[in-house]
């Protein structure tokens, strides 16, 4: 789906509970309480859309890609809480019995609370809280990133629930029967999508298991996976894109993690994954032993170069970010494209090259950019700085060509305001991150 319409479905969603509750039951309060009502409504559905969006559905983050979503999902996800942590100070109506006028239909001089429906708000208030400030300083805390994520799974289901019974009870509007319905939809949409996240994906990969062929060390503290496909005929994909693999583990495994391919699509099915020792996962990937079993959730990823009409292609990356440039050369290789390409390819030290001969005979003139370089070394030196980028690409942004990215994110934002330096519009730079921060 498109950027814009899903921004459009995304607001419309969100909206149309303000917008049933004010035409069904009518805004009958002080404005500080229709907007604390307002919040609540947007924040809930937002909240409950929060499951689709992270959810790595292809109809969500196809067309915009995963990195985006994610982006999304972590701005949406801290304005929702702003809103949904706001709302109770702002109603002026009181709460309790004693306020209560029979003689008044709409019951707009009372909060509808009783103790079950405020103590449901106040556990998903703080649990939202603790959700929200824990996934914004996730990387400062002491757990491991498969607790955190099966935490913040876990949390953000019982807020989903906790805010569903609040929601139908508190809610002045909520209790409207096509209000009601609406919340029923969108809680079943969200339960739905757990359901497929966390069962039937699994299931799906279990039908169509991988193996691992072989484990290489590629590069300093850098391995080479190898899945083969068993029993059918692999992964339909495009140069560039990415996968979630779980190597020596079952579907259901929370030990899932997202790896670039860096084979090209075609050939005999296997794919060729760059592994750089990063944590508690990544370390362990040489102990991996040939003939484990794999699974493969993919393909990921708009970091692809096909159908560009571009004259040429300047491919820019650091470290290991190399991986998804290598299958872009090698399915540009394999399909036989004349157009002229260029890898600037940045590394600390030589060491961490990798497969520097098979890189160089793909066909691209390739540029070593080392901070540590060999005594001896004639090639570029330092970081892939904008100053680098203006002089070393300067030919290849006036010619127009297509820029690709991928390496860590201060390289990347070096690059970036090196191209846009030399006056590259964004429609020519295409790049991936590997960190969702
Ligand atoms: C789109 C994409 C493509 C990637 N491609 C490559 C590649 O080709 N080669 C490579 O070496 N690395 C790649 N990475 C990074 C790689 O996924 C992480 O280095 C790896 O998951 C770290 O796992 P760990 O348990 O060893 O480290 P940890 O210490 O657990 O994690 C280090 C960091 O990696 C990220 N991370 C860990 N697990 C996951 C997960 N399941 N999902 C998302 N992020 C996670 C988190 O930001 C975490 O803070 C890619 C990442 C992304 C998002």
């Amino acid at each position: 789906m498109p950027a814009s319409l899903l921004i459009v479905a995304y607001a419309v969603l969100v909206g149309v509970p303000v917008a049933l509750g004010w035409l069904l039951v009518g805004p009958a309060r002080a404005w500080p309480d229709e907007v604390s009502s307002a919040l609540a409504m947007a924040g809930f559905a937002a909240l409950l859309l929060e499951f689709l969006l992270s959810g790595r559905f292809r109809a969500v983050s196809g067309g915009i890609g995963i990195d985006r979503t994610m982006r999304w999902h972590q701005t949406f996800a801290r304005v929702l809480t702003a809103a949904l942590l706001i709302h109770p100070f702002l109603y002026t109506t009181p709460t309790g019995a004693q306020f209560l006028r029979p003689e008044d239909a709409t019951q707009a001089g009372i909060l509808g609370l009783d103790a079950y429906t405020l103590a449901t708000g106040a556990v998903a208030w703080l649990l939202l809280g603790v959700l929200t400030l824990t996934a914004i300083g996730r990387d400062s805390m002491p757990w491991r990133y498969e607790t955190w994520r099966l935490m913040h799974g876990l949390g953000a289901a019982l807020i989903a629930v906790l805010g569903m019974r609040h929601t139908l009870w508190a809610g002045r509007y909520s209790t409207h029967p096509v209000l009601a319905g609406y919340w029923v939809a969108l809680f079943g949409l969200a339960a739905l999508s757990l359901l497929a996240v966390y069962v039937a994906r699994p299931l799906r990969l279990a039908r169509r298991p991988w193996r691992i062929a072989a484990v290489t060390p590629a590069a300093e503290r850098t391995w080479e996976v190898v899945l083969e496909p068993v029993g059918h005929p692999g992964l339909r994909f495009r140069a560039g894109q990415f996968a979630w693999i779980r190597l020596d583990r079952s579907p259901f495994s929370m030990r899932e993690h997202p790896f670039s391919i860096a084979s090209a699509p075609g050939g005999d099915g296997r794919l060729s994954f760059l592994v750089k020792e990063a944590g508690d996962f990544t370390r362990t990937i040489g102990t991996l032993r040939p003939g484990a079993r794999a699974f493969v959730e993919g393909p990921h990823g708009t970091l692809t170069v096909d159908g560009r009409g571009e004259p040429g292609l300047c491919l820019i990356g650091g470290g290991v970010g190399v991986a998804p440039l290598l299958s872009i050369l090698r399915g540009r290789r394999l399909a036989g494209d004349a157009r002229p390409a260029l890898l600037v390819y940045g590394n600390r030290h030589a060491g961490q090259i990798v497969a520097q001969d098979a890189v160089e005979a793909l066909g691209a003139e390739v540029v070593h950019v080392l901070q540590e370089p060999p005594p001896g070394w004639a090639g570029e030196t330092g970081m892939v700085s904008r100053d680098f980028v203006k002089r070393r690409c300067a030919a290849a942004a006036q010619a127009g060509w297509l820029f690709v990215l991928c390496g860590p994110p201060p390289m990347m934002r070096e690059v970036r305001a090196g191209l846009a330096a030399l006056g590259v519009p964004a429609r020519r730079i295409l790049e991936e991150r590997f960190v969702y921060d």
